[in-house]
This record gives C-alpha cells, structure tokens and sequence, in this order.
C-alpha cells in the first residue's frame, strides 16, 4: 500500500523541519512548503491525500489559499494551523474548505492522532451501504458521488459523510453526538460549530443544484433531520 502524502504548508522554519521529521517517520511521505504559492504548485502537481496548511504565510491569505486548495484536491484532507485564537477565523477556514484546525502550539502526538483519524476515515462512511437516496437526493457511497436529480453536486469529504449519515437515517432524528462521532471521530474536541457550518454548507449546495425546499431540518437542542417529504 502507498503510504499517505501529506503537504505541509508553513513558513515558520523550526515548526515545518520538525513536522516534516516527525510526519516522516510516521510512515508518511511529506513534502514541505513555505509560500501559498509554493503549496498551490504542489498540489496541482502530487494531489497529496492530506494539507496541513498555516494560515498565517507570508504571500497569501491562509483562508483564500485553503479555498483554492480545496478547488484543486476535492477529496484531500485540509486540516489548517493557526496561532490566532479567534473563533471567526477557524469559521471562515472551515467554510473555506477546512475540516479541521489545530490551535499552536499543538502537541505532535494530537496532531498524528488527528491527521491519522482523517485519514482512516477518509475510504467510506457508512460503510454498510453502498448507495442511499432520500427524495432527489442519491449518494454513491463506494464512489463518494452525489446527485441531486440525476445531477452531481461536488461536496467536499465532510459534507459528504455528513449527507450520507443524514440521508442515510431519512425521516429520523439524528442527535449532533452521533453527528459529531461518527463525521468527525470520536476524539474530536474542537467547537462543534463545524457542524452547523457544513449544515449550511450543504444547505446552499443543495439548493444550487435546484433543491427548492430545505430538506435539512434543524432540530434545536437536538439535531438535525433530513426530511422525506418536502
Ligand atoms: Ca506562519
């Protein structure tokens, strides 16, 4: 099996030498950059399975290079640094294309476990099923393809695994736990507002692909239920 590609965008140069190590010895093959430009060239050229992306680089914006990212490698992991502790920032990153953040300073072991988790869960979810409709709405769960009437929508890793557990207990309640562990691991710790912003997400991306009503019904102090009928 080829081991997992991981970029690694960041300037500092003490943080990405020791990341590159310590990515490297995890079994990792790890290319590291210092500029957003430097990254883009990157992806186009190796389409890397995971980007570990510094939002503060010296030539661009960290959330409009996570944006471009994302519209090159569709599938990649992104999980950004940032060393601001503002909450809107790491909003604005995960709506930019993110699926996680890390907060510096980190500790190498909770990053390898994070990036490790991602990836694992990266094939399939659920992995029960290999299609699952509600409405207009059809996912191909071995392909990670989604349609709304027989039209694909692109929806990134977590709006995807998101749609499909949803979509997959139609006409239920699903609690924001069972959302949050089974989408994005049960040891994650970070704000669970990366919930509703990809509920938002794909809200808006449905609705583009002529979704008129909202199927996704907010259930407050619960969850969400994604409806059979409109
Ligand atoms: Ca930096």
């Amino acid at each position: 099996m080829t081991p997992d590609s991981i970029l690694v965008v960041e300037d500092d140069v003490v943080i990405g030498s020791e990341l590159r190590t310590a990515l490297g010895s995890a079994g990792f093959r790890v290319t590291w950059v210092q500029t957003g430009a430097d990254a883009l060239e990157a992806t186009a050229a190796d389409g890397p399975d995971l980007v570990l992306l510094d939002l503060g680089l010296p030539d661009i914006d960290g959330v409009l290079l996570c944006r471009e990212v994302r519209a090159q490698v569709p599938a990649a992991v992104i999980v950004v640094l940032t060393a601001r502790t503002a909450e809107f920032e790491v909003v604005v990153a995960l709506d930019a294309g993110a699926d996680d953040y890390l907060t510096k300073p980190f500790r190498l072991a909770e990053l390898l476990a994070r990036l490790r988790a991602h990836l694992r869960r990266r094939p399939s979810v659920p992995e029960s099923a290999a299609a699952v409709s509600a409405g207009r709405v059809r996912l191909n769960v071995s392909a990670r393809r989604a349609y709304v009437g027989g039209q694909e929508v692109a929806l990134r890793p977590k709006e995807f695994d998101l749609l499909a557990v949803l979509v997959g207990a139609a006409g239920t309640a699903v609690s924001r736990d069972r959302l949050m562990a089974e989408v994005w691991d049960e040891h994650w710790f970070g704000s669970t507002k990366t919930l509703d912003v990809h509920v938002s997400a794909l809200r808006r991306k449905l609705s583009d692909r002529g979704e008129s009503d909202d199927r996704i019904t907010t259930l407050r102090g619960h969850g969400y239920r994604y409806e059979l009928e409109g």
